[in-house]
């Protein structure tokens, strides 16, 4: 038998990678599909979703220079998928977010949506991994008066999996207008915390009058169903070219294809635990 010279073998290896990769589940079309980023924590800290502040100025001069970046608002309201496009949002409202991205922001002249949690003295520290400061309820209009949307995150972040319909009733819907009453502002759209969702919790994001609800599935986020639109997560080791391979058509399909296989175990878990 030929014996196979190392370049055939990396050559038959890489084709089958290629190849794998072309077979990629695609949600939507990954081409033309828009793109809603989610970002925690700007700060130059090592918490894994801490993105520094020089870094993410890097980013968002990259986005400015190669993309069109929308409110949030215009993407869930698309009738067509908008073709190279972005939408900036931040999770859990971290008073880092008005101190370092705003004035970044700002500059570029970049719109950008906050999910913000009901209760901030309720604020559930183990599910969100740190004790960072949170916007206050001035602060959080403050934002809003800059041209900020401002979504809704739950009242107190912990895991919607485990609560019962009472509790969802009162994490979702209940808080949902004491939050509104409390800032003056329509809450129109939902961030799931920690991406977790279900059909019981998409019912009651409905129930509560959300027009939209967002997951941190990765991958393009043109969806025909508005409860399940796709963000991907800004970690801080997206640096540089990682960042920019996380904003192409393959880097997407890579997220969103490691997302659910994320999410396939995480449910296993949870469901094997009950
Ligand atoms: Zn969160």
């Amino acid at each position: 038998m030929k014996k196979i010279t190392l370049i055939e073998k990396i050559n038959q290896t890489g084709l089958r990678i290629v190849a794998c990769i072309n077979n990629l589940p695609s949600p939507g079309s990954l081409e033309t599909g828009p793109i809603v980023l989610c970002y925690h924590s700007i700060e130059n800290d090592s918490w894994r979703f801490s993105v520094s502040v020089a870094e993410f100025k890097k980013q968002m001069q990259f986005l400015k220079r190669t993309k069109t970046v929308l409110p949030l608002s215009e993407i869930v309201k698309a009738k067509k998928k908008l073709k190279n496009t972005v939408a900036l949002t931040f999770d859990d409202g971290y008073k880092n977010n008005l101190l370092n991205a705003t004035p970044i922001l700002s500059e570029l002249g970049l719109p950008a949506t906050l999910f913000v949690l009901g209760d901030s003295k309720k604020a559930d520290r183990k599910a969100l991994g740190n004790k960072k400061e949170l916007l206050s309820a001035s602060e959080i209009k403050k934002l809003h008066k800059m041209g900020w949307e401002i979504g809704f995150h739950s009242d107190a972040h912990t895991n919607l999996w485990k609560l019962t319909d009472q509790e969802l009733e009162e994490e979702i819907v209940k808080s949902k207008k004491r939050k509104e009453k409390e800032l003056g502002i329509t809450l129109r759209y939902f961030a799931y915390p920690m991406g977790l969702y279900s059909e019981k919790i998409i019912a009651l994001v409905k129930k509560a009058g959300f027009e939209a609800a967002f997951t941190v599935d990765g991958g393009a986020s043109y969806a025909k169903d508005k409860m399940k639109i796709a963000r991907t997560c800004v970690e801080s080791t997206m640096k540089g070219g990682s960042f920019e391979a996380v904003v192409s058509v393959l880097g997407l399909s890579f997220q969103s294809f490691l997302m659910l296989g994320l999410r396939l175990k995480e449910r296993a878990r949870f469901l094997l635990k009950k």
